[in-house]
């Protein structure tokens, strides 16, 4: 058995390892080991459906040694108006260019894709089934969230013989043979899917869609990287913080937020109890608010050519109809749990939604940091999204993440330069006006406000 030495093991070689990998590349001299099952790096995308993009924009996502994308504003279809989301081949290129133009000749990256970590300084390789033993400083574990995606999850229905069902990948091949199509499940892929055959020329009216629970929307305008979305971006910070200061309770705080452009849903005559940070434009949720035959009630249990059984009923179906199945559930949902503990790191998100700057934030508290306790309090993760209460819990913890980090000069200024805080480099700060004043005084009058208010949301939410 081959034994080796090395100051990080890394397994995964998904967005959390490569961010963290290609942050302590620039902020320290360590040496590294990732270990992925999959052949390539990308994690999840490897797997991914052919015409995923991200939902948030490019500019927020991958390394923070490279730009992904060219920093483009969309002049046509949905996203119009808004930066550029990056589209599969272009996250895989990324994360290859990252291994082979950065990484491995830095001589200080080991790979071994395919390989399987055993725990223990184990490494199996899936090829040839020989083993090896590395020794370690830190262990960095992004195996904890167990991302499920349709293609490779298992699905909790049944469906008998003759009735079609296919992950989203097959759906651009399989599309041409059936003229019905059924969504099953609520999830962002769901919608994607759903986007897909609209844009492809299907009749919203061919399209069935089995949607559990209906889910609240982040309105992707309102998120807008870089200094020419600044003034917006903070008006609509701002906004939110009002919202959730005056909100008399939980469903009057969503129709404040929706009513400030914050938030959307699909379909306004439902109240959703969903939020898992999904992001769509406006335009890509009035397209999909065109899907009107929608089954709700709770998850499919068994598909025969005939009907349809859910959780809370039988509803007839036509027997030539394509199901995509869109169930996997991406995130496990697991507790947040410290990031350094020991020899171990586990990369979560410490802002809701912001997984590329969490992972570099972290390597960099890793690298430029000492003492465990300071290190978890500038890292403290939070749990991600599922229930509309979990907005809640994202808008406190990152507003007591900006605490944390303002008190902090160095850590504000490497935040500040990140290209992930959505700042391409060299790209000048907006000047302070009259108008960034008023916005910033409002921020500052409501943040108390609306800490205090949500805390009582919460707290009688139970
Ligand atoms: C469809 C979709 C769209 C998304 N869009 C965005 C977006 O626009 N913006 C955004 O910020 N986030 C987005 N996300 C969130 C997403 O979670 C992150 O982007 C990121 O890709 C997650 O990376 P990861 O490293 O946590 O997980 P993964 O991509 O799952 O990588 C983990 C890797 O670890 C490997 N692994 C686990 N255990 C072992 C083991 N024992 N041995 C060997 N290997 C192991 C797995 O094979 C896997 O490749 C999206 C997620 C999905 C599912």
């Amino acid at each position: 058995m081959e034994t080796s030495s090395t100051d990080y093991l890394i397994v995964g070689a998904g967005a959390l390892g490569m961010i963290f990998a290609d942050q302590m590349l620039s902020e320290s001299d360590a040496d590294m080991v990732i270990v992925d099952r999959r052949a390539a790096p990308g994690g999840h995308w490897i797997d991914a459906y052919p015409f995923v993009r991200l939902h948030l924009p490019s500019a927020y996502y991958g390394a923070g040694s490279r730009d992904l994308g060219t920093g483009r504003i969309d002049e046509a279809g949905h996203n119009a108006g808004l930066y550029e989301l990056a589209s599969l081949p272009e996250i895989l290129a990324h994360f290859d260019r990252l291994m082979r133009e950065r990484f491995l000749p830095s001589g200080r990256v080991r790979y071994f894709p395919r390989s399987e970590y055993l725990g223990e300084g184990r490494i199996r390789s899936l090829v040839s089934g020989e083993e090896s033993q590395v020794t370690y400083r830190k262990i960095v574990d992004t195996s904890y969230f167990d991302i499920r995606i349709p293609s490779t999850h298992t699905p909790s229905f049944s469906a008998e013989e003759g009735v079609a069902v296919i992950p989203p990948n097959a759906l651009p091949e399989r599309a041409k043979d059936f003229r019905r199509f059924v969504l099953l499940g609520a999830s962002k892929t769901a919608m994607d899917a759903g986007t897909w055959l609209l844009q492809a020329g299907v009749d919203p009216s061919a399209i069935r869609w089995v949607r559990p629970r209906d889910s609240w929307l982040i309105n992707r305008a309102t998120i807008q990287p870089g200094a020419r979305f600044q003034m917006a971006f903070s008006a609509n910070q701002a906004a939110t913080l009002e919202a959730a200061a005056a909100a008399s309770d939980i469903d009057d705080l969503f129709l404040l937020l929706e009513a400030a452009g914050v938030l959307m849903r699909i379909d306004r005559s439902v109240t959703p109890t969903m939020f898992r940070g999904a992001t769509l434009s406006q335009g890509e949720a009035e397209l999909l608010a065109t899907i009107t035959d929608i089954v709700r009630l709770g998850h499919v249990t068994h598909i025969a050519p005939d009907r349809l059984t859910l959780d809370q009923g039988v509803v007839a179906a036509n027997p030539d109809a394509l199901y995509i199945d869109c169930t996997a559930m991406a995130f496990a949902r697991r507790p947040a749990i410290p990031v350094f503990d020991g020899e171990r790191i586990t990369p979560q998100t410490l802002r809701g939604g912001v997984v590329c700057l969490s992972a570099a934030l972290i390597a960099h508290v890793e690298a430029a940091y000492e003492g465990e306790a300071l290190k978890n309090h500038l890292c403290t993760p939070v749990t991600l999204g599922e229930d509309r209460e979990d907005w809640l819990r994202w808008t406190l913890a990152d507003i007591a993440a900006g605490a944390r980090w303002a008190e902090d000069a160095d850590l504000r200024k490497w935040i500040g330069s990140h290209r992930l805080s959505g700042f391409r480099a060299g790209e000048a700060r907006p000047e302070t006006t009259d108008e960034t004043r008023a916005i910033s005084d409002r921020i500052r009058i409501a943040r108390p406000a609306a800490v205090a208010n949500l805390r009582r949301l919460l707290g009688a939410a139970g």
